[in-house]
């Protein structure tokens, strides 16, 4: 599956299924749930930005994105999260099948006994991710979009990948109509958004951020934005709303910049960060950033 690999034996459990309206039309929502009850803390891994591509060799800037991946998969592994999130261009350039091929490789040690969640990026190609992960479930006709509960927190990945390898993103009508609708009806725990660009007003970001902003807004339990696309670690807000750039596990745009993924800690006030960074600038290894919900 492209959004959630599995091994049988950890079979996704169908908890849930709720109405939501768009417009005329009636969507069945599956909910990925994995807590059997609220719990005080979850724990998860956040990767972006893996670009594995097909030839195990292949490199950019210096870092060969399979290595870089080969490093993370036991870090995740003896960190043993609930369940890990790679938020887009998991693939190289184009979305090649051996692409997808590699990554279900390399993800194995996880898949064995955690689930991984992806959403798409402008590197990945969705007819390819759908031949190479066929048993795939999503909301929206046309993209990739999935909801987990993994009490105390609800995690939407939505899907902003436009054209394959070109750099702008967008939501589009029909995925802002059923978030819109989705969390009209959603209940108040607290949630987070997944979504691959940029949210800035950026022609190379997500191209209907503001639309976004003022679906989301209004809805107090929304409570931070994740985000890729720029290879870069950083934090920032728009109207109380945390956003968080994940930094890339394939390589940095500028030695500035670390190489790694995010360990999170989440309950429902707030979430500890931790930075695991194996390459490019790891000053802040291990540094933890911790952040109140709004
Ligand atoms: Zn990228």
């Amino acid at each position: 599956m492209p959004e959630i690999l599995y091994r049988p034996i950890h079979r996704r459990r169908f908890v849930k299924t709720s109405l939501s309206l768009a417009g005329a039309v009636a969507t069945v929502t599956p909910i990925y749930s994995y807590a059997t009850s609220p719990s005080k803390e979850v724990h998860w891994a956040f990767l972006s930005d893996t670009h594995v591509a097909g030839d195990k060799e292949e490199a950019y800037r210096g870092f060969k994105p399979y290595k870089n991946l080969q490093t993370v998969v036991p870090q995740v592994v003896s960190a043993a999260p609930q369940g890990v999130i790679i938020n887009g261009d998991v693939a190289r350039l184009t979305g090649e099948q051996s692409d997808y091929q590699r990554i279900n490789e390399l993800l194995n040690p996880i898949t064995q006994k955690i689930p991984v969640h992806m959403t798409m990026g402008n590197h990945d190609d969705r007819a390819n991710f759908r031949r190479a992960f066929p048993d795939i479930t999503t909301q929206v006709e046309e993209k990739y979009v999935h909801v987990i509960e993994a009490s105390p927190v609800r995690m939407i990945l939505l899907d902003s990948l436009l054209y394959v390898n070109k750099v702008a993103g967008l939501l589009g009508k029909s995925q802002r109509s059923w978030l819109e609708n989705y969390l009209a009806t959603a209940s108040a725990m607290p949630t987070l958004l997944f979504v691959h660009h940029t949210l800035g007003d950026n022609d190379s970001g997500l191209l209907d951020v503001d639309r976004m902003f003022s679906i989301i807004q209004p809805h107090s339990f929304v409570k931070a934005v994740f985000y890729g696309h720029s290879h870069l670690y950083q934090y920032s807000e728009r109207e109380g709303i945390h956003l968080i750039n994940l930094p890339a596990v394939g390589y940095n745009f500028s030695d500035s910049q670390p190489v790694g993924w995010v360990d999170a800690k989440l309950t429902e006030k707030g979430g500890d960060f931790t930075l695991r960074a194996f390459g490019g600038n790891q000053s802040e290894d291990k540094r933890t950033t911790h952040l109140d919900w709004r």
